[in-house]
């Protein structure tokens, strides 16, 4: 598409929008310009391509089409039937999966679509079967309230939260935490690496029916032919989230035991993470999963996104491509030389690196809170997002930590040096911001002060980058 054609689109667009309501014209404007003008190191965001975003505006949006491909609860499908088997198709090329869903709205959505696939499949079907009913409408009240028994007391095993899980791997105060008996395995306390050899002793003695692999914070690779093995010790089904480093998987960047599709029964992703895609959830799954993972609606979900998964079947197709792999590899790159960047300026990294798409750094060093560290950073124009490290002190709100991901700059063409030199301005905001006062005139773990002229050579620096990688090139609004 010429630059020319892409800037009259949005210009024109925005014009529609603002007829309407110009505030939300004006806001999407201010939008474009924020994520222009900073340093977006959110290692869970990303940029999608203008194809990708032109693919979600569209009348798709106005269809419902509940059901699968070829059996739909509504009529007036066929063009749904396309997107939706493209969109499946281009997944399953894309990751060798022997199945593909892709109408999850969400990563949490794609969680639970396989929760729940997973309970039908190991828990009411065989339930069915023993009390020879063909579904569960065809149950008596008293064994419908059996079932629903059984299916409220099954066993899951997940990655806890401050050690780099998800909320939905069984945190309490989530859902998944609690329709399941739930407990989690952290990491080892010392390295901060995870410890199979405890994964597998947590496994033995509580038996999971469901044992989750997976993070959105844990800064290393996962063997997940390890915890295939743990999961067949004890009768487990291996799901593993893939929603972090799915674009690694796709790139192949994670292959053999680290690429989580050959050993997993069922896999969930997200796919506007490191895949680049529209916001928007993915299920892959083995052959003997796919019955029930296809029944995600009406299980679990509603009508499908149908402009999403025509944007998802755009973003596969471009993660099919060769420069998609390239990306990839330069992901991980960037990542490494982030990495060495903080450790050569004396920053104290979670495991001491990392193998993957991101970094988790220790602030404490600084006699910082991560919220103190990621409000200086922000005032910087650097915008991260503050996190838990293993037993972290500060807990889950003010953290001690700040994680770092390299998707969305490499995605503007920032390379090795550029992320040596992110490093180099991200020690420079920390060690010239110290903590605040509370009113009482205690230390605060909010507020601090950053000291003058430090945010504004931060923001030139970061300027001169930015503008060698401008975000979608071309792209100029009237
Ligand atoms: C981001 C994430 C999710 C949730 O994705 P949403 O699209 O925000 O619902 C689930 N699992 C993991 C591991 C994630 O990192």
């Amino acid at each position: 598409m010429t630059d020319a054609l892409i800037s009259s689109t949005y210009s024109q667009a925005l014009e529609v929008i603002a007829s309407v309501e110009p505030r939300i014209a004006a806001a999407t404007r201010a939008e474009l310009a924020d994520q222009r003008s900073s340093l977006k190191l959110i290692a869970s965001e990303n940029y999608a391509s203008p194809a990708v975003l032109l693919t979600m505006g569209t009348w798709f949006s106005d269809k419902y089409a509940e059901g699968t491909v070829g059996h739909r609860f509504y009529a007036g499908c066929q063009n749904v039937d396309t997107v939706e088997s493209l969109a499946a198709e281009h997944a399953r090329e894309l990751f060798g999966a022997e199945y593909a869903y892709v109408q999850p709205h969400s990563g949490i959505d794609a969680n639970l679509v396989a929760f729940w696939s997973i309970l039908a499949h190991r828990v009411e079907g065989p339930w069915l079967e023993k009390a020879a009913a063909k579904n569960v409408n065809d149950l008596t009240a008293e064994d419908w309230e059996t079932l629903r028994k059984e299916l409220g007391n099954q066993r899951l095993l997940g990655m806890s939260l401050n050690a780099g899980g998800h909320l939905t791997h069984g945190f309490r105060p989530n859902i998944s935490g609690k329709m399941f008996h739930q407990q989690q395995y952290g990491t080892d306390p010392e390295t901060g690496l995870l410890d199979y050899a405890a994964v597998a002793a947590k496994a033995r003695e509580f038996k999971p029916l469901v044992l989750v692999a997976g993070y959105s914070a844990y800064p290393r690779r996962v063997n997940f032919a390890k915890m295939r093995e743990i999961a067949d010790e004890v009768g487990a089904t291996l799901m593993v989230d893939m929603a972090h480093f799915a674009g690694l998987v796709a790139g192949k960047v994670f292959t053999g035991e680290e690429n989580p599709v050959p050993y997993a029964h069922v896999v969930t992703s997200t796919t506007h993470k490191s895949l680049r895609g529209p916001r928007g959830g993915l299920v892959l799954a083995t052959e003997e999963y796919a019955p029930s993972v296809d029944r995600g609606c009406p299980m679990v979900l509603g009508g499908p996104l149908s402009h999403v998964m025509a944007a998802k079947a755009v973003a596969f197709a471009e993660a099919r491509r060769p420069e998609f792999a390239t990306y990839a590899q330069d992901v991980a790159d960037n990542a490494q030389s982030l990495a060495t960047g903080f450790l050569s300026r004396g920053a104290k990294l979670v495991t001491g690196g990392t193998d993957n798409h991101l970094v988790l750094l220790d602030v404490s060093g600084y006699g910082l809170t991560g919220r103190q560290a990621e409000s200086a950073l922000l005032d910087a124009g650097v915008v991260t997002n503050r996190n838990s490290v293993p037993a972290d002190p500060n807990g889950a709100w003010y953290t001690s930590g700040i994680r770092f991901g390299t998707p969305a700059l490499t995605t503007r063409g920032f390379g090795a040096d550029e992320f040596d030199k992110v490093a180099e301005l991200v020690v420079d905001v920390l060690r010239n911001t110290t903590p605040g006062t509370t009113k009482a005139g205690g230390t605060s773990k909010a507020s601090y002060v950053l000291a003058d002229g430090v945010a504004d050579r931060t923001k030139a620096a970061s300027a001169e980058m930015l503008d060698k990688h401008p975000l979608y090139p071309g792209l100029v609004l009237s």
